[in-house]
């Protein structure tokens, strides 16, 4: 038999309330969900909730503190739990508020009293364009959600009359069982767990209590945000129980690509395209930027691939201060093709530059083209 301070981890002298504390500490650690398929922490699971069962009840406490684990008085043992739902059945109020999202299964589980529940969240999806997601900006959307019928203000019950409290569980929305010891909590099953059965159904709703809305809301979507951002617009949601809070609406944003502009980091990249001689010999150019357009200098000797930053025009950042860059990126474009006049002139230009380049090549067709041009031109 077990000895259940040493289950539990507590002295003998421990207050109800450290009992209690041990007991959720090792519930958590042991908890099932935390520990698929452990068979060792399942027991545990097990173990900690038959010490607690006793422990925590002063009563049965003191009579344990009588007679002992070794008394052999088998009516202060605590129930051997066969399997972990009894447990949240049993204890399910002392899991309230701890488990986070172990805490909603354990509810789930236990269908213990009924307390109004929150309304149930939404998600959707909302594009903006690439010059909106670096701009910010509203947007309309439009979602159906499910709420509480109007006339019945959620009961299902008809105009002027109540639901009646449910006379098998007398509005607990659950039975107990005596098991020996121990007793355990099941759904009502005259009143399916709602506390309350509905002699009159509401003429709106058809005794649901529950109807679809087609809501419009203007979503305000900050500067920054990229594929994947998420907004959360509280309480835009289903609606829970007649008086308990709405659930969220969770926006998820989708930014497609911009043929023009890329992100990188919170800088916009844009490349501009210019002509050997622009590079050559500098020029001035307007560039598309996310607030509209500017001119900027490009320098005498631009090399393809040179970048000129504008500072501030890029994406805020969306932790603090300050706004990245907006940086053009320089495409030198070679010309394929020369009028005459201007192979004569890039062909002075490299013996200036002392450079060695292909003779010109010559075909058929140049030579009639020259003698034709020689014939015009006289
Ligand atoms: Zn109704
Ligand atoms: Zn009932």
């Amino acid at each position: 038999m077990l000895d259940y301070y040493k289950t539990l981890g507590v002295s003998k002298n421990a207050s109800q309330e450290e009992i209690k504390k041990a007991y959720r500490k090792l519930a958590f650690k042991f908890h099932p969900d935390k520990n698929p398929g452990s068979k060792e922490a399942e027991d545990k699971f097990k173990e900690a909730a038959q010490a607690y069962e006793v422990l925590g009840d002063p009563q049965r406490r003191r009579q344990y503190d009588t007679f002992g684990s070794t008394a052999g008085n088998r009516g202060f043992s605590g129930h051997q739990f066969e399997n972990v739902e009894d447990i949240f059945s049993a204890f399910g109020d002392i899991f309230e508020g701890f488990f986070g999202d172990f805490g909603a299964q354990a509810e789930g589980r236990s269908s213990r009293s009924r307390r109004p529940r929150r309304g149930g969240d939404l998600s959707t999806t909302l594009e903006v364009s690439f010059v909106e997601s670096a701009r910010g900006c509203e947007k309309e959307i439009r979602f159906e959600r499910e709420v509480n019928c109007e006339s019945c203000k959620g009961t299902g019950a008809k105009a002027g009359t109540q639901p009646d409290v449910c006379t098998r569980c007398k509005g607990a929305g659950q039975i107990l069982h005596a098991q020996g010891f121990f007793s355990v909590r099941t759904h009502c099953p005259n009143c399916q767990g709602k506390g309350s059965v509905i002699k009159a159904k509401c003429g709106t709703c058809h005794g649901s209590g529950r109807k679809k809305e087609l809501r419009k809301v203007v979503v305000k979507v900050p500067p920054g945000v990229q594929t994947g951002s998420r907004l959360r617009l509280e309480s835009e949601g289903e609606e829970g129980d007649y008086g308990a809070a709405k659930g969220d609406l969770l926006i998820e944003l989708v930014v497609p690509s911009d043929p023009r502009f890329e992100r990188v980091d919170n800088d916009i990249v844009s490349k501009l395209v210019i002509s050997a001689s622009q590079a050559i010999l500098g020029t001035r150019m307007e560039v598309e930027l996310i607030n509209g357009r500017q001119f900027i200098d490009v320098p005498k000797g631009t090399q393809p691939g040179d970048e000129v930053r504008i500072p501030g025009q890029g994406f805020p950042s969306l932790k603090g201060y300050g706004r990245g860059d907006h940086v053009i990126q320089f495409q030198v474009k070679i010309p394929k093709k020369l009028t005459r006049r201007q192979e004569e002139l890039m062909r002075e230009f490299a013996v200036l530059s002392d450079d060695v380049v292909n003779r010109p090549v010559t075909g058929f067709f140049d030579r009639f083209k020259k003698k034709s041009t020689d014939k015009r031109s006289h």
